[in-house]
């Protein structure tokens, strides 16, 4: 089930709820002035009605690119070829397109060539699905020729036409339609989730960075377990993430209620809505499938996943063409995401975690961890923890960090500078590897972090080899 199936969802209605601002009115103003038709049309006559606030505001008309740039001086170019003029107003970028009738599609994801056209009906007939196929005329009235109200009003996702044929001319739009469910809490009709089924394996027609834009979007969606579902059912799972799809059914130990499929969504969902976290939660397990074994009592375990779950999440991530940035975040924090988090360890262990792997990632590790045990299904999940543990794990971390200690060179009570001065050193790398020592040595001992007991320290450790 969708996660808000009921039927009859309020829209706004009245001229006054959609209404464009200022500055849109502007300039369908200015193109009726100049004797053109001009609507606000697409994804912000859908949000209106929704009474989402539009994150951008799209203009079509019937004027042709070269007299919309005469019209609008401060204006970018970038799309033209598809008709699009973006213009600049103090507000925001909008981006004016001519109607557009698209040819024939023959490599399954653009157009082979597009054709300005006069008609407002022809240009809504192009556009994916019911819902994103209306348009606002200057006045707030509203042209609907495929009863994309009805189907908002519905939480219903239909495309417009017959759903093989929309997904065959482009197969970006199964994608997209994962997308809206998960962001709207939309069911997509019967007849589209089969027509993925159907067509599904022409998603290699879409380049990876689309593929990873309508992932990311997904996974940041209120509705993500819900997408993340549909993905695996209409079988898009298996051709973008075969890896995860593969944990579908693989029961775990005693610490798990479910799949490392399903707790690998389910861990998503439980984190904050921040890219790099999401991906790590999602991933963070996938090395189970690889190392699982099961001892002569019959319990499962898992050694040493993280390190398979880093080389998955790495393989996947740069396949999808995600940021070198952004796949480093998630390998630091899939890797050390069973950090020891039991009452027993002791606070040198956690300086030195924090030490490791730096402040902000400590929260990062707390969160992931959290989420861990929250979608395990058992009351101590993530490896033998419950959450009262993880919280008084974050609690110690929130003291030390408030504390005295040292975690990194440069919060030691001696410099680089100093050790020369006081040992009468040369400048090298053995005052790098001395000052690394007594790091170390703080963070077993913070209150040894004074200038007389580190130059001491030194002193002995240089006379001691
Ligand atoms: P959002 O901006 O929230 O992603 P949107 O509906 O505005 O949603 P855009 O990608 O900005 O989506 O596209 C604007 C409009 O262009 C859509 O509402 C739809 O009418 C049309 N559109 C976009 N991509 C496609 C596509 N692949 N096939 C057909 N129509 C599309
Ligand atoms: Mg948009």
């Amino acid at each position: 089930m969708p996660p808000s199936g009921k039927s009859g969802r309020r829209l706004q209605s009245g001229p006054a709820a959609l209404l464009s601002p200022p500055d849109v009115q502007q300039i369908l103003a200015r193109l009726n002035g100049h004797g053109f038709q001009a609507y606000v049309a697409g994804g912000a006559v859908r949000d209106l009605l929704l009474g989402r606030p539009p994150h951008d505001w799209d203009v079509a008309t019937d004027a042709p690119p070269h007299e919309v740039k005469v019209l609008f001086p401060d204006h970018l170019p970038a799309g033209e070829r598809y008709g699009t003029i973006t213009v600049r107003t103090p507000e925001r970028m909008v981006e004016v397109t001519t109607f557009r009738s698209d040819g024939r599609y023959l490599d399954g994801r653009r157009p082979e060539s597009v054709s300005f056209s006069r008609d407002l009906a022809a240009d809504l007939a192009r556009r994916d699905f019911t819902i994103n196929a209306m348009a606002l005329g200057p006045g707030g009235e509203l042209v609907d020729p495929f009863g994309g109200r009805a189907d908002l009003a519905k939480s219903r996702l239909a495309t417009v036409g017959d759903p093989r044929e929309r997904f065959r001319e482009d197969a970006l739009r199964m994608l997209r339609a994962v997308r809206f469910a998960a962001e709207l809490g939309f069911a997509p009709e019967a007849g589209v989730k089969r027509a993925i089924l159907e067509e599904g394996r022409l998603i290699t027609h879409v380049s990876a960075e689309r593929i990873r834009d309508e992932f990311s979007r997904i996974l940041l969606a209120p509705h993500l377990v819900y997408g993340l579902r549909l993905l695996r059912v209409t079988g898009l799972m298996k051709r973008v993430i075969p890896e995860l799809d593969a944990g579908f059914g693989v029961m775990q130990n005693k610490y798990h209620a479910y799949s490392v499929y399903t707790h690998s969504i389910l861990a998503a969902a439980a984190t904050p809505p921040v890219l790099a976290l999401r991906l790590a939660a999602l991933l963070h397990d996938l090395g189970k499938i690889r190392v699982k074994s099961v001892d002569p009592g019959g319990a499962a375990h898992f050694y040493g996943h993280e390190t398979a779950s880093v080389e998955l999440a790495e393989r996947i991530l740069a396949r999808l063409h995600y940021p070198a940035s952004l796949i480093a975040r998630v390998r630091l924090l899939i890797r050390h995401h069973m950090f020891s988090a039991s009452p027993a360890v002791k606070d040198s262990t956690i300086r030195k975690l924090i030490a490791g792997v730096g402040a902000k990632t400590i929260h990062d590790l707390i969160r992931l961890r959290t989420a861990d045990a929250l979608s395990s299904g058992r009351e101590q999940g993530a490896g033998g923890l419950s959450l009262e543990d993880i919280n008084l794990f974050a609690e110690r971390v929130e003291r030390i960090l408030a504390g005295p200690a040292a975690f990194r060179r440069k919060d030691l009570a001696v410099t680089g500078h100093d050790l020369m001065q006081g040992l009468s050193r040369p400048p090298g790398p053995e005052i790098g590897r001395l000052l690394d020592y007594l790091l170390g040595q703080v963070l077993e001992h913070p209150e040894w972090n004074s200038r007389e007991t580190l130059l001491a320290l030194a002193r002995d450790h240089v006379d001691s080899r």
